[in-house]
């Protein structure tokens, strides 16, 4: 270790390479419940991308491994240190480098605060698309390590549509330049989009060109309540079939509003078994607001509240902010994130609740509908070591439900530590074979987040 931190020290600043084991023990996990979590030997937070090159070609030479890590608000243990690991901060390169309205293009560095650049871009009448709800807190290059969705992505598109380059640091300390910063271009196999989703395991992300759009209009939305998942669902569908293109289309199940309920004192009927929220932000949105709130009521909403103004979207739309802090307040949380097609999301939700009446559990159910993405979080009390081993096989039992229904055991959130099991039953031998194949070229020695993913 005195040779790891001495040769680090060779190529960083004073100060960027930390080995007290009482800050280092705050780097060592993400989000991630039930995942493991070793112990770093030291953690370093470069400012350049010539300091992270050092940091690769150490760690090389000493076959030492690295976790790349952006803000760890991650929920898979993906950016969870292994025992003796550097951790590689990549916090301190935040800056946004170029916002350029005419190629609507930023170029920013991977430690840029989803927040900030959205924000930055709406200076310029645009906007960055995709929203996970950790935005505030969540990064770019951590954006991008799990390829992250949001809640307008049904409409403009998860991460990996708004990458179009960039620069990264292999495993042995070489600089890659993938990709463009033109509008079209198809010039050799898409490295860009391979790094999209790659969670640290093939290259460190050090800057990267992204994709802008004109800033849309404020949201319009509407609420409906059914009386059971297959009434909400056969209205997403609906929707969606009419070719309407909402901006929103989130559905919480009645576990979901009863929590936001006794959390925000929202008022919403107990009776409800499901609560669409669905928003428009194009120049029709009125008329569109107005179709989808006759579709849900031919579906058998009971009842439907359409806003009429973005004060009441807003309050509309607060009752999806509180769900998952609504959710924590019940007990310990684990967050699932099973992608089914839509047309089978009803089925989905229905198999949740079979899933945690047989095993005696409280799971609440909080989807991004219009992507057919669910989030069912199962709640328990983790001083229980019995209903924490129910816990855990509901979880399970949750993915197999979604590959049963045609879907993925991950929509956004990644496979880290907590899936790589389920990752080979999804892709199956051949495909599980290639990708390792595809880590072996890009990092021949296993230094890179060894042991996630796959
Ligand atoms: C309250 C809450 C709400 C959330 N909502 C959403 C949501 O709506 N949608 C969604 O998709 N996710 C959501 N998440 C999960 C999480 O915020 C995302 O996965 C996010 O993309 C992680 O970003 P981060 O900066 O925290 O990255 P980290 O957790 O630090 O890292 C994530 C992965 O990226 C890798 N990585 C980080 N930086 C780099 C880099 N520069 N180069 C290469 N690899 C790198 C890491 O090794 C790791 O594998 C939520 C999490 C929380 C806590």
């Amino acid at each position: 270790m005195g040779e790891l931190v001495e040769r680090l020290g060779l190529g960083l600043p004073g100060g960027a390479v930390v080995v007290d084991p009482d800050v280092t023990a705050a780097y060592r996990r993400d989000m991630a419940g039930f995942c493991a979590a070793g112990e770093p030997a030291v953690v370093v937070f470069p400012e350049t991308v010539e300091q992270v090159q050092h940091v690769l070609r150490t760690a090389t030479e000493l076959r030492v491994p690295v976790v790349p890590q952006g803000a760890r608000t991650g929920l898979s243990g993906a950016a969870n240190a292994v025992d003796g690991c550097v951790v590689l901060s990549m916090v301190k390169m935040n800056r946004i480098l170029e916002l350029d309205p005419v190629n609507r293009i930023a170029v920013v560095e991977p430690g840029v605060v989803n927040a900030e650049l959205s924000r930055a871009a709406a200076k310029s009448g645009l906007a960055y698309p995709p929203d996970p709800s950790s935005w505030e807190s969540c990064t770019i290059g951590g954006n991008i390590g799990t390829g992250a969705g949001g809640l307008c992505c049904v409409k403009y598109g998860v991460t990996s549509e708004y990458v179009l380059g960039l620069d990264v640091v292999l495993a042995d300390g070489r600089l890659l330049s993938t990709g463009r910063r033109t509008a079209k271009g198809v010039a050799g196999y898409d490295l860009t989009r391979l790094f999209v989703g790659s969670e640290g395991t093939l290259g460190v992300v050090v800057r990267a060109v992204l994709a802008l759009r004109p800033a849309p209009a404020p949201q319009l939305a509407l609420a409906a309540e059914f009386p059971s998942a297959d009434a909400a669902g056969a209205a997403v569908c609906e929707v969606m079939a009419r070719g309407l293109t909402p901006s929103l289309m989130e559905l919480m199940d009645a576990t979901t509003v009863r929590a936001v309920n006794e959390l925000g004192r929202m008022g919403l009927p107990e009776s409800t078994r499901a609560l669409l929220l669905v928003a428009f932000d194009g120049p029709d949105r009125v008329a569109e607001l107005a179709r989808t709130a006759g579709l849900c009521r031919e579906a058998g909403a009971t009842e439907v509240v359409p806003a009429e103004d973005q004060a009441e979207s807003d309050l509309l739309l607060e009752a999806r902010r509180l769900a998952l802090p609504a959710l924590d307040r019940l007990g310990t949380t684990m967050i699932d994130d099973v992608a089914v097609p839509r047309s089978r999301l009803a089925e989905m939700l229905n198999g949740v609740g079979a899933i945690a009446e047989r095993h005696g559990l409280t799971i609440g159910v909080v989807s991004h509908a219009g992507d057919g993405n669910t989030h069912p979080i199962v709640i328990f009390d983790a001083s229980d070591e019995e209903q924490t081993a129910r816990a855990q096989l509901s979880f399970d039992e949750i993915m197999a439900l979604g590959l049963e229904l045609g879907g993925t055991i991950t929509g956004e959130h990644g496979v880290g530590l907590l899936k790589r099991d389920w990752l080979a039953r999804e892709l199956g031998p051949v495909g599980l074979d290639l990708q390792r194949q595809v880590k072996a070229v890009f990092d021949p020695l296993g230094i890179l987040n060894p042991g996630k993913m796959v």
